[in-house]
Parts: structure tokens; sequence; C-alpha cells
């Protein structure tokens, strides 16, 4: 059984198990498309209708209905009948031996899962991996079995993690072995146990289509798994139901290996390491997290407080000690000779110190403030009107005190971006404002650009920033129309020129944002179409996106 496209697994004692490519690959070229071991919604989705219970199928959509969503047939989705509870997309997921064998036991492991602290959907996905073992048990030893030696390495770091699972299948045992005794000979605690590590570090999240990369499924993969991670990753993979593609974002030469990334690229070297460490076991040592700069992206560099050179940045090199377990950051100015590279100097100076903790609290306040919290936006909206003052005077405090004193890609900026754009979004609703619209644009323009020094590699990050880039554009060009067509009337009224308004200009304002749109849309599509290819619900989008602006921009 060939397991991938112009690649093969290669395991050697010294180097481990690896990846490598057989032959030249291109991106856009599709390494393997694979249906996981068994799937399960996220936590917050279970016992909705949004994903099927079985197969993470999308059902129907909470937010608007475009045409480019699939129309659920009636009848569909529907809940269980059999106890429960949970809602399914069609009777081969509903009725299959899987289910069958799990459906009792469901209501049990959710509800013991929260009284334990348990994630239900990691809990719920063991149990349904243990019961497919007993129908599919050939299937799991030739996949995902191989996959289960983790537990002892997990142990040594997450080892409270182990014990909540550990309470939650004794008093799932013991409630089970109370109501019916022959049942209780199919838990095995071992297995289930084995299976809960494997699948916390081998499992692969499935995102949203709908460019936001909210994570909605969790799916136990066996290719997938095969390959090493590096934060500069030459693939990229994306989950549609509980089918994971696999596919070339650069170009790979013949005999190189082949990596995917299991972090979120978007983070500074220090964060994407704890992650790693926490769920994966190990510390990344590619040439992204060994270089101080990050390979010249500078998501954690500020300006030297020394060097009168506006190009010098101190950035830390990220350290773990193997005795403590910790992981550190050791400081560095980008000129070797700088003052700030003298022993023990950037250890105490105050100033440097103040900007770290400056840091810490931008961050704090970034992911923290009730600003941000999305739930805002239920509550009435006339209420923000009193606080936008107040709230426009804060973040201009934070960006002349902390964010000026940061690298332009810094992780703080990102976050900055990505939080005001949106709230400058919802200011322009509710104020019906030009001004906060385009202000929100600005937000939006630059959270392109950072995310594409960032990951540099064809993306869903990028994807996401271009389309949404486009997207409010598209709103400020209807405004912009409806100017023009309210100075027309205007003139037409008057019978006379107002010399104090430009329709050509107006006119011409249109016709280049036109184009921009165009551009934009087109950039996510060509970039959908080697991360998703060709069929996949966002390429489908994003190209009559791209049809329907360019039709208009010819007119
Ligand atoms: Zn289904
Ligand atoms: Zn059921
Ligand atoms: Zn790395
Ligand atoms: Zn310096």
């Amino acid at each position: 059984m060939e397991l991938f496209n112009k690649a093969k697994l290669i395991e050697e004692s010294d180097k481990g198990r690896y990846v490598e490519a057989t032959d030249i690959l291109k991106p856009g070229d599709s390494l393997f498309s694979e249906n996981s071991f068994a799937s399960i919604p996220l936590e917050n989705f279970l016992y909705k209708k949004d994903y099927c219970f079985n197969c993470c199928k999308y059902q129907i959509s909470t937010e608007q209905q475009t045409s480019e969503q699939p129309k659920s047939t009636p009848g569909f989705p529907f809940q269980c009948k059999y106890g429960c509870n949970m809602w399914f997309c069609s009777n081969e997921c509903a009725d299959g031996m899987v289910h069958q064998l799990e459906c009792s036991f469901i209501s049990k492991f959710v509800e013991l899962s929260l009284k334990h602290d348990c994630d239900a959907s990691i809990s719920l996905l063991a149990l349904r991996v243990v019961m497919k073992n007993k129908v599919a048990s050939e299937v799991f030893e030739q996949t995902v079995g191989k996959l289960t030696n983790q537990k002892s390495i997990f142990i040594q770091n997450n080892k409270s993690f182990l014990d909540k699972y550990s309470k939650l299948f004794d008093q799932v045992y013991l409630i089970v072995k109370s109501e019916n005794s022959e049942l209780s000979s199919i838990f095995n605690k071992e297995e289930y146990l084995e299976v809960v590590c494997s699948i916390f570090v081998n499992s692969f999240a499935g995102l949203s289509n709908n460019f936001n990369r909210t994570p909605i499924s969790n799916g136990y993969f066996y290719k997938a798994a095969l390959l090493n991670h590096s934060c500069e990753p030459n693939t990229f993979f994306s989950i549609q139901n509980s089918t994971l593609e696999m596919r070339v974002v650069k170009d790979i030469n013949k005999g190189e290996q082949i990596f995917d990334s299991y972090v979120d690229l978007l983070l500074p070297t220090i964060e994407r390491q704890k992650i790693l460490l926490k769920s994966k076991n190990f510390v990344c040592d590619c040439s992204r997290c060994t270089d101080i700069t990050e390979n010249s992206r500078f998501v954690s560099s500020i300006h030297c407080i020394f060097c009168k050179d506006e190009t010098n940045y101190i950035s830390p090199k990220v350290k773990y000690d193997d005795k403590t377990k910790i992981l550190k950051q050791v400081w560095s100015c980008s000129k070797l000779t700088c003052q700030f590279n003298k022993k023990n100097n950037n250890k105490n100076n105050q100033e440097f110190l103040n900007i770290l903790s400056d840091v810490a609290k931008f961050y704090d306040f970034i992911n923290n403030d009730l600003l941000f919290k999305e739930e805002k936006k239920e509550e009435g909206e006339e209420q923000i009107q009193p606080m936008v003052e107040p709230i426009l005077n804060r973040l201009v405090e934070y960006e002349t005190n902390i964010l000026s004193k940061l690298h332009e890609n810094h992780h703080c900026w990102l976050l900055y971006h990505l939080r005001l754009s949106k709230l400058f979004e919802r200011f322009s609703a509710v104020f019906n404002s030009f001004d906060y619209l385009s202000q929100s644009i600005q937000h939006y323009k630059e959270i392109a650009r950072i995310v594409e020094c960032v990951i540099k590699s064809p993306s869903s990050e990028i994807i996401d920033s271009y389309y949404h880039l486009a997207r409010v554009n598209e709103k400020y060009l209807l405004s912009l129309i409806n100017q023009r067509n309210n100075h027309i009337k205007q003139l037409e009224k008057q019978k006379q020129r107002d010399t104090t308004i430009d329709i050509d200009s107006l006119n011409k304002d249109i016709k280049n944002l036109l184009k921009f749109i165009n551009t934009t849309y087109k950039k996510a599509y060509e970039m959908a179409l080697i991360c998703y290819g060709n069929f996949k619900p966002k390429t489908l989008l994003l190209n009559a996106l791209v049809e329907k602006s360019n039709f208009s921009s010819s007119n």
C-alpha cells in the first residue's frame, strides 16, 4: 500500500521516523488524502445541529445563507432516537455499528467529563476509537494503532492531565458495571488511557469554512501524524468533514524531508515552543525556532534602546533547560558591538525590563478586555456611544507608550490590528460611519501585511486575511457609490455645477477600488487553489467572488 504520492516513510534507529520526497514536488500537489479513523465535533458543538456527531459534516448555517452553502435534505439533520440526543447527517452515520456500541455511554462520558474537568470531545473520541477497534481491529492495527506509544513520555509532562481522564474512566466504569456487568467487560482502562494520550498528541483540528478558522472538530488520523513538525513547513493540511488532505505549498526536492505544522504559525517562538512541549512532548529545533529574528519575521523584536540606528532590534533566543523543564528567552541586540550585549547589561537594564512588563500588560489587555469580547455584540449597541471616546484615547495611549517600541511585525501589533479591525467595523455599522469603516480597513490591511510576512507560504491565514480585506473594501465601495449617486441627484436638482463636488474623481476612486477588490479576491483564490484544490467550499466561494468583482470592474 502506497501511503503518499511521490514520498515515502522512512524509519531509522538514529533519525527516527520521517517522510521524504521521492520525486520533485510542486505547490498545489496533493501528498495524500485520508479518512480519519474517527472524528468528533468539538465540545461546544456537541448536542447542536451544526455538525454531524459522526462525520462532522456541516449541516445548517447559523449565519446568513449563501448559495455556496450545502442545502440540507428535509428530515435531516435529526437527533438520535436511542437516547444520546446527538445530531446526525444521515442514516449511515446514525445507524453504524460504532454508534450502536457507543450510544448508551455517551451521556455518562459527557456528564462526568464536565465533573472531572476533562474535554468531553476528547473523552468521547477516545470512547469511539475504543469501540471502533472492536469492529475494525485490523484497520486500527494497520493505522492509528501504530501511534499508541505516547503514554510513558506523556506522563512526564502532563501527569495531572492523565489523572483526570483516569478518574473519569473509573467513575464511568463503576456506573456501567452497576447497571450491566456484561457491558463493562468491553472497557479496558489501559487501552482507554493509551488512546486518550495518542489522541491528544496526534489528533488534528478541523476548521470552519467561514474565513475565521474556528476550530470545529477533532480527527484521529494516521498518515498526517507520520509527518514531522516544522515551523517552516512545506505542506498545508485542511479537513473537510472527516477527510484530511495534505497539500504541498513549497517546492520540494527529491530526498528532502516533508514537514507539516502542529501549531499556530502566527505565534512567536516562545509561545509555539510552550504549546509543542505541553501537547506534543518536544522542543522544536527548526531554523525559525533557532534564529533570534525567526528568519527575519521579528515577531518578538523590540527597537534597541541603545542603538540610534532604527534597523537594530533586540530579539530573544528561546532556550530549554532539560533539568528544570523550563523554556526561557535570552535577549540580544542584532548589532554585535551594541552596549546591550555587554555582559549582564540586558538582565539589569530597567528601561528594557519596563518594556517587557508593558508588553505583558498589553497582552493582558488585548486578550481579556471586555471591549473585545464577542458577547458584547448582543447587548444594546447604543450603549457603545458614550464609550467610544475613552476607548479610542486608551488605544492611542497603548500605541504611543508600548506598541511604538516594538517591531511592526511584533505579535502585539498583530493582535492589536485583529481586535481593532473588528471593533471599528462594528462601530462603522452602529454609527453608520464612513470614517470608522476606513479606519477598520487600515487595520485589515496591516493584518494582511503581517500575516504574509510571518507565514510566508500559502496558508489559510493568508487566504482569510485577503478575504476580509476585500470584504470590508466592498462595504466601502457601496458607501462610495451611494455618495456618488446622491451627488448626482443633488446636481440634477440644482441644475447647476457645484464645483466642490467632483464626480469624475469619485468615479475614478470607485474604479480603482473595484480593481483592488478584484485583485485581492484573486490572490486569495489562487492561494486557495494551492491549499485546498479546486472543489472545496472556500475555493468555490472565492472563485464566485472573483467573478463577481471582475464583472463589475469591467463596467
Ligand atoms: Zn454524518
Ligand atoms: Zn445515539
Ligand atoms: Zn520550530
Ligand atoms: Zn543595540
